[in-house]
């Protein structure tokens, strides 16, 4: 699906509402955005990412931080003494 679309003058952008459902986005949803070396931007449902080693396979988000369980195991080690 290839849709075309201005950027506001604030340089922001709203996302097709078929194009949304196609892919399971809703309003209000976290996404990540990356910008590729060609020029392309991507714009993908949030992930959790690890704040400490960037492990995205096993992250989760606690408190609003996103952990992953070797790094939480070392914090809690690092916490209880
Ligand atoms: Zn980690």
């Amino acid at each position: 699906m290839l849709k075309s679309k201005r950027l506001t003058s604030k340089r922001g952008i709203t996302l097709p509402k078929d194009l949304c459902e196609y892919v399971g986005l809703s309003g209000g949803e976290a996404v990540d955005i990356t910008a590729q070396s060609d020029g392309s931007v991507i714009i993908r449902k949030h992930t959790p990412v690890c704040r400490f080693c960037g492990d995205r396979s096993s992250a989760q988000t606690y408190h609003g931080i996103d952990i992953c369980p070797s790094c939480a195991d070392k914090l809690r080690n690092e916490v209880i003494k």
